[in-house]
C-alpha cells in the first residue's frame, strides 16, 4: 500500500489475538476510548499522537519531562498529559469517522528523534530500521520466510526438518516453518510444551523481564494480568501460541532425542529418539534444529554427604507440587533468580527459613513488579494503533540495549574493582542506597547482601520482597561456608549444624554442557562435543557449527542475556537466520548449507575480544556464564540491535553450499 494512503487499520499488525475492525471498535465506544487513555502512559500515547497526526511540535514539549524509558510516575505536567489524551482521542475518532489517510510512518532522523524522546536518551540511527519493522505491520512479516522463488510442493515435501524441543524456541521455529510450508516435526521430552516454563513451578516462579516485551513479536498478548507474569500465565501463553498456529499436531511428546547423525552422501540426518516407555525410533531429516535450551539440567552442588539428608531435598526446577511447607524448618542453598523468588514466597508459611548464601546478587526495585495491568492499559495495548509497539520499544530500551553501556569496562576507571565505569558506578550507588533504605543504615545485613563485584557481573534481580523477607523473625541469612550435609541438615564450616525438614537447592543449572546428553555427529563422523571439548561451546552467530550442515542451534553458545534483555527476541533473530539458510538450499540446487570455518572462527574471535572488555570477565568474579578456562560461552556481547542486524543481513560469503 502507498504509505500516504495508509489508514488506521493498516497500522494494526495481525498479532494473533484480536482481529476486530479497529475503526468499528473506536467509533462504537468513544467513552471507553477516553477512559482507557486515562490509564495508559502519557509518554507512550504522545508518540502515537505524533505518529498519526504528524504534529512534531509535541516532541519538543514532552522531551524535558521524559528522563528515562519508563515514565513510571507520569512526570509530565498534568495539563500536557490531559492535552495529549484529549487530542489523541479526538484524532482517533476523527480517523474512525472520516477514514482519512494517515501521514507516512516516520523514518530516518524523524523516527530516530522519536525513539530518543521515547526513552529520554540519545538513541542512535541503528535502531530506525528495526523499529520500522515493528511499526510498519507489513504482511507477510519480514521476520518469516518470504520465498523469492517458491519451491515446488514435492521439493518442500522432500525436506523434512526435525526440531528438538517444544519450549519457547522450538515452538517459534515450528511456527515459522509452518508459515513457509516446510514440513517438520518437533520431538519433546516432556508431556507438554513450554520448556522451562513448564518444568519450573517452584513457589513464586515468574519472569523478571516485562511480558509486553517478553513475548513473540508476532503474537503479542494484550491481556497479561501483570507486567511481570507468574509461571502459570507464561506457560498458558506458550500453550496458546502452540494452538493458535496449530503446532501441537507436529509434536511428539514424551520422546527424547538420543542422537543425530549426518550422512554426507545423501545430505540426510538420522535422528534417533527414545520414548518414555523405552522404545527407540529413527527419523530421517534434511535439517535438524536443536531447541533444547540451556537451563534445563539442574545442578546439584558437590557438597559432601549430600545423599545422606533424611528429610525432603529438592531442586527448584524439580519441585514437588504436593509439597506442603507450612510449619516446616527449611534450608535453602542459593540466592540467584530462582532462590530470590522462592524465599519471599515461602517465608510467611514456614516455621524457619535459613538461607545459605555463597555470594550476594545485586537487587533493583521495579515499581511495576507486583502491579496488575489496568483494564484501560490492556484496552490501549489492544486497540490504539502502534501503542503496543512503542511501549515495547521503551521496554526494549529499559531492559536491554539501554543497559549495554553499563556493561563496558572503562580501562581508565579504578575504584578498587567495585565497578567498571562511571555509569556502572552510578548503578552501584543506586542499588546500595536502595538496600540501605530497605534494611536501615545500621543493619548487620548490609555487609552480607552488598556484592563486592560490579553491577551486572551476575544477573541483577528485581526486588521480590527479598530485603523485607530477610528482616522477618523466622528468616536467617547465613554466609559461612558449607562443610557437609548430614541426615539432620547442613553443617557449616564453623561446626554449627542447621537442622532442616526440607532442603531446597536453588543452585542453578549445568549450562556449560550444551546439547548434552545428545550425541551429534556431522560430516565424516565429527562429534560435536569433541569439537567443543567439555565446556567450550562455540557457534557462528550462536547458531551454526562448521561441518554440521543443515544443523542449527537455538539458544546456543553466546546467545544468552544476563543484563536483562529478552531471549525471545534472540530466538526470533536466530530463526530468521535459519530460514534464510533453508531458503538458500530450497530455492537453489544445493542439498545442504554449512558455515565456513573462517566465518565461525572470526565470529568467535570477535565475541571473545568484546567479552574481554565487558563486566562478565571482571577479575575475581564468579558466574555461570564462563567455562573453566574463563571464556564466556553463554552470553551475547552485542547490543540486541546489532544481533538483529547480523542475523537479518544474510552474508552468503560465510557459507558453503553443497
Ligand atoms: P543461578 O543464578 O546459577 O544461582 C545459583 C545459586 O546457587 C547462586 O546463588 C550460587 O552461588 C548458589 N550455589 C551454587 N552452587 C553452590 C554451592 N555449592 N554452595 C553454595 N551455593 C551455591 O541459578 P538460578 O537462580 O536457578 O537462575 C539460573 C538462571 O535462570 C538465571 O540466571 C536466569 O537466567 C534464569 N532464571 C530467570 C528467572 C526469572 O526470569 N525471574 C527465574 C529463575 C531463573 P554463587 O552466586 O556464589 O555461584
Amino acid at each position: 500500500m502507498f504509505p500516504g494512503s495508509m489508514g488506521l487499520d493498516a497500522l494494526k499488525r495481525d498479532d494473533g489475538k484480536s482481529s476486530a475492525n479497529l475503526l468499528d471498535v473506536l467509533s462504537a465506544d468513544p467513552a471507553k476510548l477516553r477512559a482507557s487513555l486515562e490509564e495508559a502512559d502519557a509518554a507512550t500515547l504522545m508518540l502515537v499522537l505524533v505518529q498519526i497526526t504528524g504534529d512534531r511540535s509535541l516532541l519538543a514539549r514532552a522531551r524535558p519531562h521524559i528522563s528515562g524509558p519508563m515514565n513510571y510516575h507520569e512526570k509530565m505536567p498534568v495539563e500536557l498529559r490531559s492535552e495529549i489524551r484529549m487530542r489523541l482521542a479526538d484524532a482517533l475518532l476523527d480517523h474512525a469517522r472520516t477514514g482519512k489517510a494517515l501521514p507516512p510512518i516516520p523514518d530516518g532522523e524523524d523516527l530516530r528523534e522519536m525513539l530518543s524522546i521515547a526513552v529520554g536518551e540519545d538513541v542512535s540511527a541503528d535502531y530506525v530500521s528495526m523499529m520500522r519493522e515493528d511499526l510498519e505491520a507489513i504482511q507477510p512479516d519480514p521476520r518469516g520466510l518470504n520465498w523469492r522463488h517458491e519451491p515446488a510442493p514435492e521439493k518442500l515435501a522432500a525436506f523434512p526438518v526435525v526440531i528438538i524441543g517444544a519450549g519457547m524456541s522450538g515452538v517459534c521455529a515450528g511456527i515459522r516453518l509452518k508459515e513457509a510450508g516446510i514440513p517438520f516435526s518437533i520431538i519433546e521430552k516432556n508431556s507438554a510444551v513450554g520448556g522451562s516454563w513448564y518444568e519450573n513451578f517452584y513457589p513464586g516462579c515468574g519472569v523478571d523481564t516485562p511480558n509486553h516485551f517478553y513475548s513473540y513479536s508476532f503474537f503479542l498478548n494484550h491481556d497479561w494480568s501483570h507486567f511481570f507474569a507468574k509461571r502459570d500465565e507464561l506457560w498458558s501463553y506458550f500453550e496458546d501460541a502452540t494452538d493458535r498456529y496449530a503446532i501441537r499436531e507436529h509434536i511428539q511428546f514424551e520422546t527424547e532425542v538420543v542422537s543425530a547423525d549426518y550422512d554426507d552422501a545423501s545430505a540426510t540426518w538420522t535422528v534417533t529418539t527414545r520414548t518414555s516407555d523405552g522404545r527407540t525410533e529413527q527419523l530421517s531429516a534434511k535439517s535438524v534444529i536443536s531447541a533444547v535450551g540451556v537451563l534445563n539440567r539442574p545442578k546439584l552442588p558437590d557438597i559432601p554427604g549430600r545423599d545422606t539428608f533424611a528429610g525432603v531435598a529438592l531442586h527448584t526446577a524439580q519441585w514437588d507440587a504436593g509439597l506442603d511447607l507450612s510449619g516446616k524448618t527449611v534450608v535453602m542453598i542459593g540466592t540467584g533468580a530462582s532462590g530470590q523468588q522462592v524465599g519471599p514466597t515461602i517465608a510467611p508459611d514456614v516455621a524457619q527459613l535459613t538461607i545459605l548464601q555463597r555470594s550476594p546478587h545485586w537487587v533493583v526495585p521495579n515499581p511495576n513488579y507486583f502491579a496488575e495491568v489496568s483494564d484501560g492499559m490492556k484496552w490501549a495495548l489492544a486497540h490504539i494503533p502502534s501503542f503496543a509497539r512503542w511501549y515495547r520499544f521503551q521496554l526494549f530500551w529499559a531492559f536491554a540495549d539501554g543497559l549495554h553501556a553499563s556493561l563496558q569496562v572503562d580501562p581508565t576507571w579504578d575504584d578498587g574493582g567495585k565497578s567498571i565505569s562511571q555509569i556502572n558506578a552510578r548503578h552501584r550507588l543506586y542499588m546500595e542506597r536502595y538496600l540501605r533504605a530497605k534494611l536501615g543504615e545500621d543493619s548487620p545485613l548490609i555487609e552480607k547482601v552488598t556484592p563486592s563485584y560490579p553491577p551486572y557481573g551476575k544477573r541483577i534481580l528485581i526486588d521480590n520482597n527479598w530485603f523485607d523477607m530477610l528482616q522477618r523473625p523466622n528468616v536467617e541469612l547465613v554466609t559461612d561456608q558449607i562443610a557437609k550435609i548430614v541426615p539432620e541438615g547442613v553443617v557449616m564450616a564453623d561446626g554449627r549444624t542447621i537442622e532442616a525438614d526440607v532442603l531446597i537447592y536453588a543452585t542453578g543449572f549445568q549450562a556449560s554442557k550444551m546439547l548434552a546428553p545428545m550425541k551429534i555427529t556431522g560430516k565424516q563422523g565429527r562429534d560435536l562435543h569433541q569439537f567443543w571439548g567439555p565446556d567450550d561451546a562455540t557457534a557462528y552467530l550462536g547458531t551454526m557449527v562448521p561441518e554440521f550442515p543443515n544443523f542449527f542451534i537455538l539458544m546456543g553458545p553466546n546467545t544468552g542475556l544476563a543484563h536483562g534483555g529478552n531471549v525471545i527476541f534472540i530466538t526470533e533473530c536466530q530463526v530468521r537466520l535459519i530460514l534464510a539458510c533453508l531458503q538458500e538450499v530450497l530455492e537453489g540446487d544445493a542439498k545442504a548449507i554449512d558455515v565456513r570455518h573462517k566465518a565461525h572462527d572470526d565470529y568467535v574471535a570477535e565475541v571473545d575480544a568484546l567479552h574481554a572488555n565487558m563486566v562478565w570477565t571482571h577479575k575475581g568474579l564468579t558466574n555461570w556464564y564462563r567455562n573453566d578456562a574463563g571464556r564466556v560461552f553463554a552470553l551475547l556481547p552485542y547490543r540486541l540491535v546489532d544481533y538483529w542486524k547480523m542475523t537479518k543481513d544474510f552474508r552468503r560469503e560465510d557459507f558453503l553450499l553443497s
